[in-house]
């Protein structure tokens, strides 16, 4: 199946290649099509991953495959969730995103910095598909004191996955794509588009 991948973030396409690799999926990328990113004004994963799915397939005329994800922090109240790409502003980089995150946790202790990843994936056959695939996962952890590593990508550096003692950036790039809420959202829409529901 050719499907195209609605994103425009060079470090997820690197995981998606290396999760897709085993299955008969040709996975275009939405710049082959001249498909430029629309702005994502969903307030859920879930949203934001039909809105960028639907416009992908609407525009290609293929079956489409999108994520949305985030990083949720428990003593920020779920931030920056959704707004993670854009947490310290429109045109943010990972290290402004990263340094506001610091110095909003600057004071909270280690027992509460507990963090998860989420990914939502949104599959559709075409831009106004009824039953679209959507699958979800999460990532445990928590953020770090100091950053290290220099994989990955956004917080990676600072994301200590439960069960570790190195962050997410040190991880090689198989073991993170083994475990990561990806992963998790990646398998779960394997068993659903093989199961047709
Ligand atoms: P999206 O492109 O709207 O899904 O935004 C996702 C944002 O969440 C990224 O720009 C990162 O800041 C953060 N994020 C999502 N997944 C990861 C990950 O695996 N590692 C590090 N940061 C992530």
């Amino acid at each position: 199946m050719r499907v195209v991948l609605a994103t425009a973030n060079a470090g997820k396409q690197r995981e998606f290649a290396a999760l897709l690799q085993p299955l008969d999926i040709e996975l275009l990328l939405q710049s082959t099509f001249g498909i430029s990113s629309i702005e994502e004004t969903g307030t859920t994963f879930e949203a934001n991953a039909l809105l960028k799915a639907r416009h992908a397939a609407t525009v290609s005329g293929l079956p489409a495959l999108a994520d949305d994800s985030g990083l949720e922090v428990d003593a920020l109240g779920g931030r920056p969730g959704v707004y993670s790409a854009r947490y310290a502003g429109a045109a943010a980089s990972d290290a402004d995103n990263n340094a506001l995150l610091i110095r909003e946790l600057a004071q909270v202790p280690d027992a509460q910095r507990t963090a998860r990843y989420r990914c939502v994936l949104a599959l559709v056959r075409s831009g106004d598909d009824a039953k679209p695939f959507v699958t979800h996962g999460s990532w445990e952890g928590r953020i770090a004191r100091e950053p290290a590593g220099s994989g990955g990508f956004g917080y990676d550096p600072w994301f200590i996955a439960r069960g570790f003692a190195c962050t997410a950036a040190q991880l090689p790039l198989a073991e993170k794509n083994a475990l990561s809420h990806r992963a998790e959202a990646l398998r779960a829409l394997v068993a659903a588009l093989q199961a047709g529901r």
